[in-house]
């Protein structure tokens, strides 16, 4: 019952009342701790946290071609040199999401296990995994979605995917995002059962369409805070499994995060210039907890952004270096307003273990 913490994203009489009763118990922990408990509306049990989210692939083309010869410029060079660095200035950590081709090369995981101060987790290209593995190249861009694929296919490239970073870095993966957001209703099943924590997939406000047109996944209406997704893993709905949907911080139209115009706004540098980012910094810092949670800021970007033609974005060495000053203003805004960085299973275990402690205590 205490697993659904954010459960005002849930409706029933039953959530309200666990909410009520997991609200009571908190409060109790917190004025045990010393802390300050018992603040009624306001009361938060999970204050805001800033992730950056990387997906980490094989260098692209501007309209994401992937060469005959695949090149990792972007792990080999632009990850150690430019981002660790900037992101150990400011105290990010990281979560890489690494697709299986960066697996697949020997120096590029070389380089991701010294990594410090991060997590590496996967990233699901459908094309570059058995079985079914479709050819890349040139005239051949990452087009498939993993929801296209039929159940037990999907399952077993997720199945292949995971042995591949395990076997690479002596340790389960915990968070997932899938390739081009492309995740189904049978996802969350497969990746509960290779036990993973945390799945990044969701883009609240935004509805994707297949190579082929077919509108999914939709996320028009998706939550827009983290949620434990529903028993059965479908990460479309939330329940009580240990599955946590972290979506990415994405504001409608309209909304307090500060979009004006007929499309949603992304907390990701090149989308969004840096000050609508540094806006939603602030808005975000300043919101009231919603369910006893203040909304977390969740950036995705690639690392091949940060180099120059190395994807549609950045073309030039003074685009690159434009791109990381936006970091930087953006960062150096989190840290002034106290917003805490880590990575999405450290999230994970900060949404789960009040709630562990609840039920050892009171259950
Ligand atoms: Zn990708």
């Amino acid at each position: 019952m205490c697993y659904r913490l954010f459960a005002s994203q849930t409706r029933s009489r039953t959530s309200v009342r666990v909410l009520q009763r997991f609200h009571s118990i908190l409060n109790h922990l917190c004025r045990a701790a010393g802390s300050k408990g018992g603040r009624g509306a306001d009361e938060c049990l999970l204050d805001s946290y800033l992730m950056v989210t990387i997906d980490v692939e094989a260098d692209s083309d501007k309209n994401w071609g992937t060469p005959e010869v695949l090149t990792f410029r972007n792990v080999l060079e632009a990850i150690p040199n430019r981002l660790q660095p900037l992101f150990a200035q400011y105290g990010v950590k990281p979560t890489y999401l690494i697709s299986p081709e960066v697996l697949h090369s020997a120096d590029c995981c070389a380089v991701l296990r010294n990594l410090a101060c991060c997590e590496l987790g996967t990233h699901l290209h459908v094309e570059d995994i058995p079985p079914e593995v479709i050819t890349v190249g040139p005239t051949c861009p990452r087009r498939g979605m993993q929801w296209e694929c039929r159940p037990e296919i999907e399952q077993r490239k997720l199945q292949n995917l995971t042995r591949l970073f395990t076997d690479t870095f002596g340790s389960s993966p915990r968070s997932f995002r899938a390739g081009r957001f492309g995740v189904g209703h049978h996802t969350g099943k497969f990746l509960m059962e290779l036990g993973y924590r945390v799945d990044s997939s969701v883009t609240p406000n935004v509805c994707w369409k297949s190579h082929g047109g077919t509108p999914f996944p939709d996320f028009t209406d998706a939550r827009e805070l983290p949620y434990w997704v529903a028993a059965d893993g479908d990460l479309f709905n939330s329940g009580d499994s240990l599955l946590l949907e972290v979506p990415l911080t994405i504001g409608a139209p309209g909304s307090p995060l500060g979009a004006k115009g007929k499309s949603p706004v992304w907390f990701r540098p090149w989308y969004t210039p840096k000050k609508d980012l540094q806006h939603i910094v602030r808005k975000v810092a300043r919101s009231k907890p919603e369910a006893g949670m203040r909304r977390p800021l969740v950036m995705m970007f690639h690392s091949m952004e940060v180099v120059a033609g190395a994807s549609p974005y950045p073309q030039t060495k003074a685009e690159v270096e434009e791109y990381l000053d936006v970091l930087k203003a953006v960062f150096d805004m989190t840290a002034e307003l106290g917003i805490k960085c880590c990575t999405l299973s450290e999230y994970w275990q900060q949404c789960c273990g009040a709630t562990v402690q609840s039920k050892a205590l009171y259950l």
